[in-house]
């Protein structure tokens, strides 16, 4: 099974090299990119970064704001009352508790509004080269249908690949399959004859007739990656 997992991250990895969308380098910026793109799309929030970004720079910025400050910036994207609450409270104890910096440990990290396990995960990983696996609805489907795992809660997901995964590979897991989810191993009728691991995977009910516009499919997934790097690019700057 252990080289089984290597070879799958490894191969995914070659097929996604990019780093997960909400990866904005900064920490307090990844924070902030990760709890506004729950149950939104990545693209969403990259969309209206650039702008939240001028005008919220750090913690102590956005500590200060009104809630109406605030939710005007994030008016495009679902929940953004709730999300506006939880990103000033969450500025608010970074800058109040932890000197206006964003903590490098799980149990600090979770202490944050807004902030589970998901989000502290991304985190460690993408800001602080931590070993972490950070488990959204594509990690959980994808792993359960390789036959990794047989869980159905992120909660017990989470647990059961940080025992299986090699703490080397596991900032890798995440990466790779929110994008393998996203594009390919689709929730309905899988795209399993483009799947890199194709061979390496439990799933029963394989699809693996190759449509006719396949070749639209494949240009299509470049193109959805390539705009979501470009938007990411406009956050980082
Ligand atoms: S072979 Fe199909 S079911 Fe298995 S991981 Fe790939 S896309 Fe998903």
């Amino acid at each position: 099974m252990e080289k089984h997992i290597q070879e799958a991250l490894r191969r995914l990895a070659k097929r996604f090299k990019n780093p997960g969308a909400m990866e904005l380098g900064e920490p307090f910026r990844t924070t902030v990119g990760v709890i506004l793109s729950a149950r939104t799309r990545d693209e969403q929030v990259l969309k209206l970064l650039p702008a939240f970004f001028k005008a919220f720079p750090n913690p102590q910025t956005l500590a200060k704001a009104t809630q109406a400050q605030v939710e005007s910036k994030l008016s495009t994207i679902g929940m953004y009352k709730q999300k506006a609450k939880n990103i000033r409270a969450m500025a608010a104890m970074l800058v109040n508790e932890f000197d206006g910096k964003v903590p490098q440990t799980m149990d600090e990290l979770v202490r944050l509004p807004g902030v589970g396990r998901k989000t502290a995960s991304v985190v460690l990983v993408a800001c602080f080269g931590a070993s972490a696996i950070a488990v959204d609805t594509h990690v959980l489907r994808v792993t359960n249908r390789l036959g990794w795992v047989k869980t159905r809660t992120p909660e017990k997901t989470e647990a059961a690949l940080l025992k299986l995964v090699d703490p080397k590979f596991q900032p890798t897991v995440n990466r790779v399959f929110v994008k393998l989810g996203r594009y390919i191993c689709l929730p309905g009728k899988p795209r399993c004859w483009d799947c890199p691991v194709k061979d390496l995977c439990a799933y029963q009910k394989k699809n693996l007739v190759e449509p006719k516009d396949a070749a639209v499919i494949r240009a299509d997934i470049e193109r959805r990656e390539r705009v979501m790097e470009e938007l990411r690019d406009k956050v980082i700057e």
